[in-house]
């Protein structure tokens, strides 16, 4: 079963292409302060690499929600708010090459709708204005060329990637729920868990996981050049694929099923948060195509 994920926002100005915004940024850093910055497990694997660092120490001294979200830790600043752990003041990011899509796309954000990419700016009103109004009277640029200048491509690639691993994690939970016999014994239980999960945070899906899921999620031990992202992200799920498949061998008993549903299912929603879905959205989707497929909630 094939499933579809679109990731949706509220309130934004979607823009075009050939939209011309003042799109020159005045190195003022406000944006590298109090902001909330997702990173996928390449992202992860490209900022460990500019900090010369593993993946895991990276996880573990710069990111929060386990390894999903920059740590925005540093000294405060604009508007009394914490500087982003990779920010120096008075040179701005230690990470430049490896910065997040998040940041190289500020103040523009991306979402997917039925296959379709859109660019577009929170709020009504262009968002460098409210701390940088200097922009106005630098130059202008297309959104296109903006994202050309950026060197968007390969991030935009890695999320593409990983908004496909998680569709490919809840088909796997689908698998497990309506083709090994869990739905026809009238299982009520994992539509009930998928729907709880949506409500939970990183960390308690984290905890769900266990260590070593969340550690070949977040940090998967891949020797590839990390200037690939598209082969850092075929093997990481060939690698996910393999261990999954090993795990599952044994599994026989309804409740074995179940559990197996629930983590596949938990997997899948904790990385969606990585890629900016929106987790209830998703399982409430889910879960309607689980119970016209005979599952029970
Ligand atoms: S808010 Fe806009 S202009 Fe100001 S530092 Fe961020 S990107 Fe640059
Ligand atoms: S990673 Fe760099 S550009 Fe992004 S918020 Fe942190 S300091 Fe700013």
């Amino acid at each position: 079963m094939k499933l579809s994920i679109s990731i949706k926002k509220m309130h934004n100005t979607i823009l075009k292409l050939s939209d011309k915004l003042p799109l020159t940024c005045s190195r003022a850093g406000n944006c590298c302060h109090g902001n909330k910055v997702l990173i996928n497990p390449w992202e992860l694997a490209y900022l460990a690499r500019e900090k010369k660092i593993s993946a895991s120490e990276f996880r573990n001294l710069y990111s929060e929600w386990c390894g999903v979200r920059l740590l925005f830790n540093g000294a405060v600043g604009y508007n009394g708010k914490q500087a982003c752990s990779q920010y120096v003041d008075g040179i701005g990011c230690s990470a430049h090459v490896a910065r997040p899509l998040a940041c190289r796309l500020f103040p523009l954000g991306r979402q997917i709708q039925n296959s379709e990419t859109f660019y577009m700016h929170q709020g009504e009103f262009f968002p460098c204005l409210e701390g940088c109004g200097e922009v106005l009277n630098l130059p202008y640029c297309t959104v296109n060329e903006y994202l050309t200048e950026q060197q968007t491509e390969s991030w935009e690639l890695a999320q593409n990637a990983y908004l496909e691993l998680v569709q490919l994690l809840a088909d796997i939970a689908f698998e497990l729920l309506l083709d090994s016999g869990l739905a026809k014994s009238g299982d009520k239980g994992t539509l009930q868990q998928w729907r709880l999960m949506a409500n939970e945070s990183p960390e308690q899906l984290a905890e769900r996981i266990g260590q070593d899921w969340l550690d070949h999620l977040t940090i998967p031990n891949l020797d590839i050049n990390i200037q690939q992202p598209q082969l850092f992200c075929e093997q990481h799920v060939i690698l996910l694929q393999q261990v999954l498949q090993k795990s599952l061998e044994d599994t026989q008993t309804i409740v074995e099923f179940q559990e197996a549903a629930v983590l596949v299912m938990a997997m899948a929603l904790f990385l969606s948060i990585a890629v900016g879905a929106e987790p209830r959205l998703l399982v409430s989707h889910w879960i309607d195509i689980a119970k016209n497929n005979g599952a029970q909630e």
